[in-house]
């Protein structure tokens, strides 16, 4: 399996290179070649497997330069007991015969991102031996609140890499914040920048096109990658669960082999949806994918009329880790719906550079519309279906997921298309345990009250114990105090590295 850049501006190359790269260096995506396909036969074989299982199957697919036992060792060191508090990795809960929630934050740390971050790290160092570099590997990730400590986790200690996280500061959970800002690990950095998420992420992917400044790193001994969902490395392991959250469908005789179900996707930076459409595109029955976005509904709008403008306010809401203007992966996708057409994508996102905004054709549109839908919640809404949801199903989500099952059910009430739904809840709701307590509880539940009492609280009224990453965190030692300007951000990285 070959990989190529959606602006057609670099060779092609194997998937150790890509994952080592992260970006194309001269901008743009890595994506495969081509989207190899899993037959309706093949799929109805894979019924009952586990996830570590179905993990094979689709990987092996994807990284055809790593061999069987590399893949295995990934997938052994990723997605076993000690990283995960469930058996199965991502459990299908059930609200109603047509809906079901995919939890998706049972890794270290609560969130959605653990199911790519757990794995990408081994991805990356078999890739560097295979690729072959004396330099030392720098991750750079820039974060709106989970990918940080994810990434943190995922890659701490790992030899040959350092890995340096930048955060809006100001523009976390106090949950989010200590659990980077408390992170062990000899090769651990963490820095909080003066700006928001936007201005981390256009940093970091300056700072992967200068030219000079790479050249001074390698001459240094350093090389730089990523780990966020720009990398084809994070994006991969999310096609996994697609398939495995249908296979348990199927295994519950909740659908028949074959039957087209929904996906419902708290989106943000567009990658787990986008993991989605791959799945989609390698023959896994999808009737529609339903992009949720909150009230930074940049998506939305793009989705609805095929003007992407992010020329707007930017709003802080209470689901951070969608606070987003920018959303990288839907070069991907334009590029895949599109038939590979890296002029029009360099095109696009040259005018966003320049512009804020660019404009898709009626036909990439209506192409669009064929298998996407969007909607947003707005604040008022997430918190509302949160106390609705507890009300009537005694199940507790987050934000983020509320997001998601809000956009699900006016979805539904407006379509009357009933097929049966999976919506990914990507984080836990002790992670964002004020917002969720006072959705049930009412403000006088969390007014006087630090996070670590509502930890205690909201433990009681979901029934759940407090997730296992979660706890003890007021006692840890803070280890990592950095703050930034935006414009200090290259500056900050040169320090760390100490070449300043
Ligand atoms: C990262 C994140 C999202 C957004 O996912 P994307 O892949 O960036 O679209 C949604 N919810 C939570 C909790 C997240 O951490």
């Amino acid at each position: 399996m070959k990989y190529v850049s959606t602006r057609g501006n670099f060779h092609h190359i194997e998937s150790a290179e890509a994952i080592k790269l992260g970006m194309v260096p001269s901008g743009g995506l890595f994506v495969p070649a081509e989207i190899p396909v899993i037959s309706r036969d093949e799929l109805k074989a894979m019924t009952g497997m586990g996830y570590r299982e179905i993990a094979r199957k689709v990987l092996e697919l994807f990284l055809t330069d790593y061999s069987p036992g590399e893949i295995n060792d990934c997938i052994d060191r990723a997605y076993n007991g000690t990283n995960f508090d469930h058996p199965d990795m991502a459990p299908l809960h059930k609200l109603s015969d047509s809906s079901y929630v995919l939890e998706l934050w049972h890794g270290p740390t609560a969130a959605f991102k653990d199911m790519a971050l757990q794995i990408l790290p081994h991805f990356l160092s078999k890739a560097i031996k295979k690729v072959g570099t004396v330099n030392e590997t720098v991750i750079l990730v820039a974060t709106s609140g989970d990918t940080g400590k994810a990434a943190l986790e995922g890659f701490k200690n790992i030899p040959g890499i350092k890995i340096i996280v930048f955060y809006p500061h100001n523009g976390v959970s106090k949950v989010q914040e200590l659990q980077m800002t408390t992170t062990d690990g000899d090769n651990t950095y963490v820095v909080a920048v003066r700006g928001n998420f936007d201005d981390c992420q256009n940093a970091v992917k300056k700072i992967f096109g200068d030219d000079s400044f790479n050249e001074l790193l390698s001459n240094r001994g350093y090389e730089l990658s990523s780990a966020n969902s720009i990398n084809w490395g994070r994006l991969l392991p999310q096609i996994v669960y697609y398939f495995w959250a249908y296979l348990e469908l199927v295994g519950k005789r909740a659908v028949t082999p074959g039957d087209k179900i929904n996906f419902v996707v708290p989106t943000g930076n567009f990658g787990n949806i986008l993991a989605g459409y791959y799945a989609y595109r390698m023959g896994l029955p999808v009737n529609k994918l339903v992009c949720a976005s909150n009230e930074n509904r940049v998506l939305t709008d793009f989705f609805d009329t095929g003007l992407y403008d992010r020329n707007r306010e930017f709003i802080g809401t209470n689901s951070p880790s969608m606070d987003i203007l920018i959303s990288s992966n839907l070069e991907r996708f334009l590029f895949e719906i599109t038939g590979h057409d890296g002029g029009k994508i360099s095109e696009w996102l040259g005018q966003l550079a320049s512009h804020g905004k660019f404009e898709v054709n009626p036909e990439t549109l209506r192409r669009i519309g064929g298998i996407l839908v969007a909607g947003f919640a707005d604040e008022a809404k997430t918190l509302e279906t949160i106390r609705q949801v507890h009300q009537k199903y005694g199940y507790t989500v987050d934000t983020h997921t509320a997001v998601g099952l809000r956009v699900y059910f006016d979805y539904a009430a407006k379509t009357g298309d009933n097929t049966v739904t999976v919506v990914d809840s990507t984080a836990s709701p002790f992670k964002f345990n004020k917002a969720v307590l006072e959705a049930i509880e009412g403000s006088s539940a969390v007014v006087g009250k630090d996070e670590f009492e509502i930890l205690q609280d909201l433990s009681r009224v979901s029934g759940n114990e407090i997730h296992p990453g979660l706890r003890g965190l007021d006692t840890k030692p803070v280890r990592h105090s950095m703050i930034a300007d935006k414009a200090g951000i290259k500056k900050a990285v040169e320090e760390i590295l100490g070449l300043a």
